[in-house]
């Protein structure tokens, strides 16, 4: 096997606020300038490092709003939120839980933090990413998937390590529990301090790594601090890490989906004509209702 070695090692950029429940910092595609396919099938990375949000009675988040041609994937590590969309889906999710809404053919749907935990306040932290879906699967009928922490397989690290949550995919022979529609392997490794961890991705596949807590050094030589991305290069199949503290890691990694991208605000399609095509469906009421 080959080494992946890393690319670069980013701290987050300048945070803005989605909402006023998501103080988030984007790493791809507007934070840093990577290209828009950098990370496909991952168009996009908000990631909310940890804030402390005060009581507050109404729960602060995100109106109403639209979605089509991906897939929205939501991951707590603080607090909670909570989401309902136009297809009568509904759920809350809490440290340790995804929530994986596919859009497809379009969603209206708002995300807040949920009521218990927006009253007594406290750490937020969560990622989302953005996945995109290939031109044949971009009109799909809408889907929710809701992986709960108690629910999701996991793979033991030797001699008390710590555990690879297993999201989407596979790691060492554990699968995931996530449907997707390209080739993904998603994980949360959760690894103790002076722990080593092999994890092996084939070369083509775009690989980055969130520093969720702790710290941890790639390949035995790139340190990698809480909150940066590690992004890796195409050119090999394993890395190692190595926990210099107690840390929490998100391992993402993706087949490259080949296709053209034409992205407006909350669209992912191909082509321009069919994101006049998504504004006009919205316009009309075809992504269906959702009360405020
Ligand atoms: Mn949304």
């Amino acid at each position: 096997m080959k080494t992946k070695t890393v690319q670069q090692v980013l701290p987050p950029p300048a945070p803005h606020m989605v909402g006023d429940g998501f103080r988030v910092h984007n790493f791809f595609p507007g934070g840093y300038n990577m290209g828009q396919k950098r990370m496909s099938p991952f168009f996009l990375l908000d990631y909310n490092a940890k804030i402390d949000f005060s009581p507050r009675e109404t729960p602060r988040g995100v109106g109403v709003h639209p979605h089509r041609g991906f897939e929205t994937v939501t991951i707590a590590y603080q607090g909670a939120v909570a989401h309902h969309d136009s297809y009568g889906h509904s759920g809350v999710i809490r440290a340790g839980d995804v929530q994986w809404m596919t859009a497809a053919s379009g969603v209206l749907h708002k995300e807040y933090h949920e009521a218990e935990y927006s009253k007594q306040g406290g750490l937020f932290q969560m990622v989302q990413l953005w996945v995109n879906l290939p031109a044949k699967d971009k009109m799909s009928t809408p889907k929710y998937q809701s992986i709960t922490a108690g629910e999701m397989n996991h793979y033991d690290i030797p001699g008390n390590g710590g555990r690879v949550d297993v999201i989407a995919g596979e790691f060492n022979g554990v699968k995931g529990s996530a449907f997707t529609f390209t080739p993904i392997h998603l994980y949360n490794v959760r690894i103790n301090k002076g722990t080593s961890l092999t994890i092996n991705l084939p070369e083509n596949y775009n690989t980055g790594m969130v520093v969720i807590e702790g710290g941890i050094k790639v390949n035995e030589s790139a340190d990698a601090p809480q909150d940066n991305f590690v992004l890796f290069k195409n050119d090999g199949d394993t890395f190692t890490i190595t926990a210099t503290e107690d840390s929490v890691v998100l391992v993402l990694s993706g087949e490259p989906i080949d296709e053209p991208i034409a992205a407006y605000g909350p669209f992912l399609m191909n082509t321009h004509e069919e994101l006049e095509q998504a504004f006009s469906d919205f316009n009309r009421g075809v992504f269906g209702y959702l009360e405020d």
